[in-house]
């Protein structure tokens, strides 16, 4: 029947067979296939609705994983492969929508996929950004910044005829609003709804992501969160986060009306979740929407506090934002009072500086506002949670200790496995049946293998074979060599300090010294990057531009690359991570304790039977719990004893690197005659000179205890037999990171949907 159906579309469209039709070709049937089967999947419903707000969507190609939700995925497969055509293939024509940054708006990601399966009745808002995050290139091992265009006339985007004004104070915008299907594994669909703005456009960028900044009304939502290190760029930043709100809480009231409800009742029929402080100023928008609709303040006040709930993405001080009154006056005038009154309203009952939402230099604290005017306040792992209730917002706490809980963050085990690994899928399927994939708890039942030798040698040999997947993707896309008999060593994530991926580069000097002094490690490892600097982060730049400068200087050195290789993945994004995961013997996790608010790469690795190599840090903590301390490599000062050093502002770089005769040598080679040779001179200057003077996330209070746990990582690779049991322990251990569980959470505590 569905050989059929896709036959009949591809002889509509092109009047062919399938077996004659190019990969394009059937990605663009496939495309209309799958959003017909969608099409007649029930919607979920319900008297409450969520709408999870949030200013990004990682949600990376969508063909297999709708296919799989569907339960049409091994159907077409076959199909194709009767046609002597490859699905992997065909999934490469389809673009990546770059909807987000990385894991906070993979999270949102994930948590539509689960909201689904659950058959709740919520659907995401943000923004259609025609050219999202942009493209990473790498020139002269610099990073190098495109756009990254992903709409085609025919996509994933519905175009509905509903379409809101937005005032401003220059101009009034108006909106149109886009959506995307959002399938459930095995179950009803909701919808991801992005608003975009009619008179975008697109031909006014020029060289590289370069625009004008000002003209509004033409770049409003060409980009996610254009550099903001200019006061043009914060101020299109407080545009886009408006225009996405207003349109959301216009949305919801029609919606409501739509349903007849009683919107003085709204709170009962609506939660919105604010996925981290972009979408806070929905909070003063609904409060003008609703007294404009006659209802009195301090009512809308109450009703609006009913229905919001923030969720906390990090502890970084300059990842909360603070937005100047001044600068809110040139956008949305008509904000300001509302913000104003609310926080008279704080200030009156509290005098507690700390709480206010205006502060002294008029600046208005979006988490304050979401913290006093919602009625939950959520950190994403447990030991983010307890720093936020007992360090960060402590103020908060005291008064409103009942708003505050913790979610675990958890990831969609239907892309992270069942699609990105169908091996390892097939062989659980076959050791302990389907259920998992219906409840992830049940990947405990692998636990009973962990002794049979038949079972862990089958588990190395697919680690394998994705190993071999990977070596032949990157040697045809960045035309890189690497060596499937090596042990893989993954770091990818966003570019940050507090990541720390130059620490990782301080290992790699280690051992290339090492090799050099003839101790040569007992089987080739490989270092693999992926990550995105934000275009005005320099620093984050400069790690970029060594880790390529030590790709050149290791990958050519004929006494050093059998034994060691370094590879950076250009572009590193949803797709990339789904064929790198599964691959990964070591995963890194190696943030300075206390600032990874979570990290669901993590989780990524562990369910993929990579072994963690980690601080304590995030989520890190709840898998070390999971799996015991056999099965991980946990390393570094603890988050107490950083925060210490912090309040003490104790630590000085450069008496490690003084008084350490090895991290000395390893800092050095930043500078060395042989780096100086293949990198620019200014650019290994600044990041030797920040380690050596700042080192603000501590990178050498933790060097040496991670050179030696990974070097006994290493070492115990070599005992196959107790490696993959680690492997396995790690993958049935898996389970509480399923999104799945997440989101039943948040449901049982927060939506009651
Ligand atoms: C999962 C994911 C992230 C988050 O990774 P962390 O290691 O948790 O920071 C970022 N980007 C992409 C593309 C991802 O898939």
């Amino acid at each position: 029947m569905e050989e059929k159906k896709l036959q009949e579309i591809v002889k509509q469209r092109y009047g062919k067979s399938i077996a004659k039709c190019s990969n394009e070709e059937l990605y663009f049937a496939l495309l209309e296939f799958t959003k017909t089967s969608i099409n007649s999947k029930e919607r979920n419903r319900g008297e409450r609705k969520l709408y999870y707000i949030s200013a990004e969507f990682l949600i990376g190609k969508l063909l297999s994983n709708n296919l799989i939700n569907l339960g049409l995925f091994d159907i077409v497969k076959e199909i194709l492969e009767k046609n002597g055509k490859d699905i992997t293939e065909i999934e490469e024509v389809e673009p990546e929508p770059s909807l987000g940054n990385g894991g906070l708006g993979r999270l949102a990601a994930c948590f539509l996929d689960s909201i689904a399966t659950l058959g709740l009745n919520g659907d995401g808002i943000g923004l259609n950004y025609h050219f999202g995050l942009f493209k990473q290139e790498f020139e002269n091992n610099l990073q190098k910044e495109t756009k990254n265009p992903w709409i085609e006339s025919e996509s994933w985007l519905n175009k509905t005829n509903i379409s809101y004004e937005v005032p401003f104070k220059d101009f009034t915008a108006v909106s149109k609003l886009y959506e995307i299907d959002v399938t459930g594994y095995e179950n009803g669909c909701n919808k991801l709804r992005l608003f975009d703005i009619e008179t975008i456009d697109e031909s006014i960028v020029g060289e590289g992501i370069s625009f004008d900044k000002e003209k509004i009304a033409k770049n409003l939502t060409l980009f996610l969160y254009p550099d903001d290190s200019d006061v043009e760029g914060l101020l299109l930043r407080i545009y886009q986060q408006y225009f996405m709100v207003s349109n959301a809480a216009q949305l919801i009231l029609d919606e409501c009306d739509e349903a007849g409800y009683d919107i003085s009742k709204l709170h009962e029929h609506v939660v919105i979740q604010i996925n981290d402080t972009h979408p806070s100023m929905v909070i003063p928008e609904l409060i003008r929407l609703l007294t404009a609709r006659g209802i009195k303040m301090d009512k809308a006040i109450e009703i609006v506090s009913k229905t919001c709930a923030y969720t906390n993405h990090t502890i970084l001080a300059e990842a909360l934002e603070k937005w100047p009154l001044a600068y809110l006056e040139k956008v949305v005038p008509h904000l300001v009072p509302i913000i104003k009154e609310l926080d008279k309203r704080v200030k009156a009952k509290y005098k507690d500086k700390k709480v206010a939402i205006i502060d002294e230099n008029n600046r208005a604290h979006m988490a304050h506002m979401d913290i006093h005017y919602g009625f939950s306040v959520n950190g994403v792992a447990a030991l983010h949670t307890d720093i936020l209730k007992e360090e960060e917002l402590n103020a908060f706490y005291k008064i409103y200790p009942e708003k505050f809980n913790n979610k675990t963050n958890g990831i969609t085990f239907r892309r992270w496995l069942m699609h990105c690994n169908q091996p390892l899928t097939k062989y659980i399927e076959t050791l302990i049946g389907n259920d998992f994939k219906k409840d992830a708890s049940k990947l405990k039942d692998l636990l009973k293998y962990e002794d049979d030798k038949k079972v862990l040698d089958k588990l190395e040999q697919i680690k394998y074979e994705n190993k071999l997947a990977l070596k032949t993707y990157l040697k045809e896309t960045q035309g890189v060599e690497i060596d499937e008999n090596s042990v893989f060593d993954i770091q990818i994530k966003r570019l940050h300090e507090y990541k720390r991926q130059q620490m990782n580069v301080l290992y790699i000097i280690y051992k290339y010294l090492e090799i050099k002094k003839g101790n040569l490690p007992e089987k080739p490892i490989t270092m693999i990057f992926g990550a995105k600097a934000a275009p005005a982060y320099v620093i984050a730049k400069d790690i970029i531009h060594v880790i390529l400068c030590l790709q050149e200087l290791v990958n050519n050195d004929p006494q050093v690359s059998p034994y060691l290789k370094v590879v950076m993945v250009e572009n590193y994004n949803v797709t990339k991570a789904a064929k790198l995961i599964p691959a990964c013997d070591i995963s890194e996790q190696i943030s300075l304790a206390s600032k990874e608010a979570s990290g669901t790469g993590n989780m990524k690795f562990m369910l993929n039977g990579a072994v963690t190599l980690g601080t304590e840090d995030g989520a890190n903590v709840e898998i070390h719990e999971l799996v015991g301390d056999e099965n991980i490599y946990i390393f570094g000062e603890k988050s107490e004893e950083v925060i210490e050093h912090y309040r003490k502002g104790d630590y000085v770089s450069k008496e490690y690197y003084e008084n350490d005769p090895l991290i000395h040598e390893l800092v050095e080679f930043i500078l060395s005659r042989d780096m100086l040779l293949i990198g620019e001179k200014q650019n290994l200057i600044r990041l030797y000179n920040e380690l050596i003077n700042k080192d603000w996330f501590m990178t050498l209070l933790d060097i040496k205890e991670y050179i030696a746990t990974k070097d006994k990582m290493l070492e115990d690779y070599q005992d196959r037999e107790s490696w993959n049991k680690k492997v396995l322990n790690n993958i049935a251990q898996a389970g509480f990171f399923s999104s799945d569980r997440t989101i039943a959470q948040y449901n049982e505590d927060i939506w009651n949907l």
